[in-house]
């Protein structure tokens, strides 16, 4: 067993090394906790959200998308309770001025220096801006804090637009902004992020049910694409850690290297924001039950989980160091639907133009299917290192035989068995392989 801060360590390694995550801004020294995604990074994270979008949007018959802006009418904010009460209670070192969340530290001591601390202060965490030319009290925005707002003050929209009736959902991924004062363990607690988040809307009464199903749900979903379920649990809150919004809330956690952490949070949020953008917007929200001739404002079950957060619990659970042959082989073994690449055509000389070309041709060939790639920077050995280290399901090579048996070899990551296949039938042999991974 690895000493977890090292696991860590080694993310990080990995992830700049070959490119999944950098740092912003990194050539003027970074920006704090605000980070982007490589090429690698960014083909992973495509396929996290669209894994989770074709799960939800496509898959269900009761979900809609959504794609609502980041900017919003302040009142949004207001009525949400964003303005008066999303905040952190702060205090500063009165020596190294470093600053820190109350529950974290004991007694009136900085936990770093051990100088005195400040009084308490309260500080709202989303960042603001000013929209138009004048920067005054009345053009003042923020940027979202949470998705979810969004998906609320179009819930009449969604509904008469797309002729729902309760139950339904609406789903939507993007950017959320807060302004975090704890940061660290890479993207974790991040001040830019991307939330995938649901509301799903049911009738009063029915909303402890469909909460519960939402929590299995959802904790299922990690499983289905290789979290191992040893690295999975569920916390329920305690009545007095609530949010002043939900009735329940249940968080799914992931073992990270740096302990247990919220991957993911399923809230009943009852008809908390409906009511509140009802009251402030004067809109009647309430929705007609047809059958019954019922009105009511419905309950909310929200699973709202991180994008960037996911991102770092299935690369850390895919990082895999084993001894092959007496060597040490570090790979990912990501699940296929997520890998960045799902196949390298690999010429085992390049200096042989037939090689090359045949090598080419079946990567012009797997690319109208997958994200492929051609490689011939380095020996067999490195290459298929390397593949390993990024996760890529499949090695294609092209040797000398190729010329004259028309077989190419395919390995396998996991495995790391080989089949030999011909040239016409590789795609259909990996496309087959992947099964539904792309
Ligand atoms: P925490 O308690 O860790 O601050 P939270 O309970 O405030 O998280 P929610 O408001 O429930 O988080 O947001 C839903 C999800 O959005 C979280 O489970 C997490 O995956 C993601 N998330 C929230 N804040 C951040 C952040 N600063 N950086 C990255 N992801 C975040």
């Amino acid at each position: 067993m690895q000493k977890q801060p090292e696991v860590m360590e080694k993310m990080m390694s990995l992830c700049k090394r070959r490119g999944f995550i950098f740092q912003s801004s990194e050539i003027y020294g970074g920006l704090s906790s605000v980070w982007d995604y490589g090429p690698l990074g960014a083909e992973l994270k495509r396929n996290l959200k669209e894994a989770w979008w074709r799960s939800y949007v496509y898959g269900r018959d009761d979900i809609e998308g959504l794609d609502a802006a980041i900017l919003m009418n302040p009142l949004v904010w207001m009525a949400s309770g964003h303005v008066t009460s999303f905040e952190d209670t702060l205090v500063d070192c009165l020596s190294c001025r470093k600053r820190f969340k109350v529950e974290h530290v004991t007694g009136k001591i900085c936990p770093e220096c051990g100088g005195a601390l400040t009084e308490a202060r309260q500080f709202n965490l989303m960042l603001k801006t000013h929209l138009g030319p004048v920067e005054d009290s009345a053009s003042l925005s923020y940027l979202r804090p949470e998705t979810a707002q969004g998906i609320f003050v179009n819930f009449s929209n969604v509904l008469s637009s797309m002729r729902r009736k309760i139950p339904f959902g609406i789903a939507q991924t993007g950017k959320s902004f807060r302004n975090e004062v704890t940061t660290g363990n890479l993207t974790f607690r991040s001040r830019e992020f991307e939330q995938m988040e649901i509301e799903f809307f049911v009738k009063p009464g029915t909303d402890e049910e469909w909460y519960h199903k939402w929590v299995e749900e959802r904790f299922g979903w990690y499983i289905s694409l290789g979290i191992k379920k040893a690295n999975l649990r569920k916390r329920e809150h305690a009545k007095d850690e609530l949010a002043h919004y939900a009735k329940g809330c249940t968080d799914i956690e992931y073992q990270f290297p740096f302990g247990w952490s919220e991957l993911e949070g399923i809230a009943n949020r009852t008809d908390f924001d409906l009511k509140q953008h009802a009251r402030l917007s004067g809109k009647d929200l309430q929705y007609f039950d047809e059958e019954t001739k019922e009105k009511y404002l419905p309950y909310v079950i929200e699973p709202s989980g991180g994008v960037d957060r996911s991102i770092l619990a299935f690369l850390t659970d895919a990082y895999t160091e084993e001894e092959v042959r007496g060597e040490k082989r570090f790979s990912l073994k990501i699940h296929k639907t997520l890998a960045p690449i799902k196949a390298a055509v690999l010429p085992l000389l390049r200096n042989r133009p037939e090689i090359v070309s045949l090598a080419r041709a079946i990567t012009a060939e797997l690319k109208d299917n997958m994200k492929a790639m051609y490689d011939d920077t380095a020996s067999i050995g490195r290459l298929y290192r390397r593949q390993d280290e990024i996760g890529t399901p499949y090695c294609i090579t092209v040797d000398v035989d190729s010329l004259s048996d028309h077989k190419v070899t395919v390995r396998d990551r996991d495995s790391m068995k080989q089949d030999r296949i011909g040239v016409d039938k590789v795609k259909e042999y990996v496309v087959e392989q992947l099964k539904g991974a792309v």
